[in-house]
């Protein structure tokens, strides 16, 4: 991935993507607090547009903030850098990556005394759960790992130590040949997916888990409550057990990544017909409908990358 042409943004600086490097003794590297976001631009027909880009902006300065990390750039600044950077490597449409890390002044746990940086860089990157998964849904087995505790490293933050449990979680399902992982959180009940949140559909109302399952407060989920108001469907935040999703008529998980991608299957028992639901199938049109400037209701939430 590092070796490729094109621009990533470091600092306030557009470097080459090849030299956009960092020390080895740099402490996020070391200890892990740091903080991310996963971001798209679309191709719309009024061109190329990034979306949710405040709210993702946003979400990287809370993160930060929680994770006492002083990020001196501004949410403006940030919004700019991300345009910029989608700009300049020419793309149509786009998985943009900021990062906010700790420099290498100094190691020891505490961070004091560390620089705060900010980097941004974006490429191509088609659906994150396959394109067949768009359509078909997906394989998902109950990881053994347990989701972070909301008062362990801080659940509302997108920070990078938070995904060895993503990591771990999805490596175990996926070596077991599933295509994702669902975590449930310390008490036992459904808390999201590796990178993903997730929605279930039992006699046409929608339930997800509410944010104290340790959830990420997604902003594809937050997308999907309105799309569901639009389409005249509850969503109602819960608690939900696993075997309320083995009941369940259908399922899916949603994501800046994984878009809205249907579940078809959780611990090898399929739900309702196996197959992606109807319900799903409405919401994730509507989405792309959305993402794609198709809707000009939520024209609002696409912010055109040109200068
Ligand atoms: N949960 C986790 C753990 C994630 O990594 C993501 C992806 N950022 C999500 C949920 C979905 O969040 P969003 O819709 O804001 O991308």
């Amino acid at each position: 991935m590092d070796d490729r042409d094109g621009k990533i943004w470091m600092d306030g600086q557009l470097v080459d993507w090849r030299d956009a490097k960092v020390h080895v003794l740099t402490h996020t590297l070391h200890y892990g607090c740091g903080a991310f976001e996963g971001v798209r631009a679309y191709k719309t027909d009024k061109g190329t547009a990034i979306f949710r880009l405040q709210e993702h902006t946003q979400r990287l300065l809370n993160s930060s903030k929680i994770l006492r990390m002083p990020i001196t750039w501004t949410a403006d600044q940030l919004n700019a850098a991300q345009c910029q950077v989608v700009r300049e490597n020419a793309l149509d449409s786009a998985y943009i990556r900021p990062l906010v890390w700790l420099g290498s002044e100094k190691l020891g746990v505490s961070p004091k005394g560390n620089t705060v940086h900010a980097m941004v860089a974006a490429w191509n990157w088609g659906a994150y759960l396959g394109e067949e998964g768009l359509k078909r849904g997906i394989r998902v087995k109950t990881s053994s790992y347990t989701r972070h505790h909301v008062n362990i490293t801080m659940t509302q933050a997108k920070a990078v130590s938070n995904y060895t449990n993503s990591i771990l979680a999805n490596m175990e399902v996926t070596d077991d040949g599933y295509d994702e992982a669902l975590l449930l959180d310390s008490s036992g009940f459904v808390s999201e997916g590796a990178g993903e949140n997730i929605f279930v559909i039992k006699d046409g109302t929608i339930y997800t888990p509410d944010l104290s399952a340790g959830a990420l407060n997604g902003i594809t989920r937050n997308t999907v409550f309105h799309i569901a108001k639009d389409l005249g469907l509850e969503i109602i935040q819960k608690r939900i057990t696993r075997d309320e999703v083995y009941i369940a008529d259908e399922a899916f998980f949603t994501g800046t990544a994984a878009e809205v991608t249907p579940i078809r299957e959780l611990d090898r028992i399929a739900l309702g017909a196996g197959s992606r639901g109807p319900i799903t199938e409405k919401i994730q049109s509507a989405f792309f409908d959305i993402v794609n400037g198709r809707n000009p209701k939520y024209a609002h939430w696409l912010t055109p990358v040109s200068a």
